[in-house]
């Protein structure tokens, strides 16, 4: 029986995964849960699968929670604040660690897991955007696993072969092929952009997930934090990465190697696949992903992604290139942007310009040998800048 924990099991990954670990009983025990305020889900959440260990990461809530439990028979501890997050994130119960909270506020429990050995399931993209070499250092001197659920990454990971870690070109591979599905604008004139609302940026064409997410894949952003993440994953530099798009969000990704061969991973578009291959790795666990129904699917496209209409993209890949702080800022900036488009503050396209004048005001700072808080305060810091000039925009 293998103890695991939920960070941010109320979101569109946590709740897949306990989808995925209610099909096995028999392996799995979900021993702790957290959420950031929403109290009518995690209440469900623990009714139905009863852990020892509950974290809200607002106190308030956690309060509220606490009350609701009151008469519920064997109730878990409920833990508050980013101490509870880290509690849930290091349980010596806990085998496995599915780290699933949406941004930079992932960062601190999920390195915490990392250097407590578990066997980290990471779908955090901006914790390793952040704090890419803290958080593979951590990793690589517990010899903990870490397995991507990003199902680009972890279409990646399925292609390469055992020994990656030690350098890409030593097995072959010449580049990463990383697919876009090119978001529900991927056909939208630049000059209909401006006037996009969240309803329609949330509304993605093959997959159902958080709104930030959502945004984060509307702008393409998405793809340019993915290729970062790719960067830390796989030790690669930016050079050997390609943007893919293909609307069909059939193949996950691809690797192609330098005897002209090209490795694909394809299924459905849903993460439940990917989650139950993280969980059962290196063994197959069954998902409830319907099979793939190729004459169905009928055909595959693929094109190039266009930058002019996508700035974000290319802001993500510019960051990618100078390294040291910038990844760090571009998020940080971008998590700003995307809060004040979602609250109506500011425009779609408006979202690309915050980010890079947030690039533009901070200059890019050397990350080796720096801590946990340093980044941290990189992070406060960009996302001061950033609100300035949301705010500016806005008045
Ligand atoms: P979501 O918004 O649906 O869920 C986010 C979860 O994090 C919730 O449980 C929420 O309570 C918690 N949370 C939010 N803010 C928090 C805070 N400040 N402190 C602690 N917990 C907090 O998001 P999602 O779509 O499930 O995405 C989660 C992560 O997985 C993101 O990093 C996203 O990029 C990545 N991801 C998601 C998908 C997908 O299909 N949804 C696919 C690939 C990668
Ligand atoms: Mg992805």
């Amino acid at each position: 029986m293998t103890g695991v924990t939920v960070l941010g099991s109320t979101g569109s990954i946590g709740v897949s995964t306990l989808d995925v670990l209610a099909r096995h009983p028999d392996r799995f025990r979900v021993v702790a849960l957290t959420a950031n305020r929403d109290v009518e889900t995690m209440l469900a959440q623990c009714r139905r699968f009863r852990p020892d260990l509950v974290a809200m990461a607002d106190p308030q809530a956690a309060f509220a929670l606490r009350e609701r439990l009151a008469e519920v028979q064997g109730a878990p501890e409920v833990l508050a604040g980013v101490e509870g997050l880290t509690q849930a994130a290091t349980l010596p119960e806990a085998g496995v660690v599915m780290a699933a909270i949406v941004g930079a506020a992932g960062l601190v429990p999920t390195l915490a897991a990392a250097h407590a050995g578990k066997r980290l399931l990471l779908a955090n993209k901006e914790a390793l955007v952040v704090a890419g070499a803290l958080l593979m250092d951590a990793v690589a001197d517990r010899g903990a696993v870490l397995l991507p659920i990003d199902s680009e990454h972890n279409a990646i990971f399925q292609c390469l072969p055992p020994g990656f870690a030690d350098g890409l070109a030593r097995v072959g591979v010449e580049r990463i092929l990383l697919t876009a599905s090119g978001g529900p604008f991927l056909n939208t004139p630049r000059e209909a952009l401006t006037a996009v609302t969240p309803e329609q940026a949330c509304a993605h064409p093959n997959w159902d997930m958080g709104r930030k997410i959502s945004v984060d894949s509307a702008t393409m952003m998405n793809k340019g934090l993915e290729l970062i993440e790719a960067c830390w994953l796989f030790g690669t530099g930016p050079e050997r990465v390609q943007v893919v798009v293909h609307p069909q969000s059939v193949i996950h990704s691809l690797v192609q190697y330098v005897d002209g061969s090209v490795l694909a991973q394809l299924g459905n578009p849903d993460m439940r696949t990917p989650i139950a291959h993280a969980l059962g790795w290196p063994e197959r666990l069954v998902s409830g992903v319907p099979p793939l129904d190729l004459f169905a699917v009928g055909r595959l496209d693929f094109e190039p992604p266009d930058l002019e209409r996508f700035p974000c993209l290319g802001l993500a890949i510019a960051a990618a290139a100078s390294g040291g702080t910038a990844p760090a800022v571009l998020n940080a900036a971008n998590e700003v942007a995307v809060a004040a488009f979602l609250g109506g503050q500011i425009g779609f396209m408006a979202i690309a310009d915050v980010v890079e004048e947030s690039l533009a005001t901070l200059p890019v700072e050397s990350v080796a040998g720096r801590d946990i808080a340093f980044l941290l305060n990189v992070d406060g810091h960009a996302r001061a800048v950033a609100e300035q000039v949301v705010n500016r925009r806005v008045t």
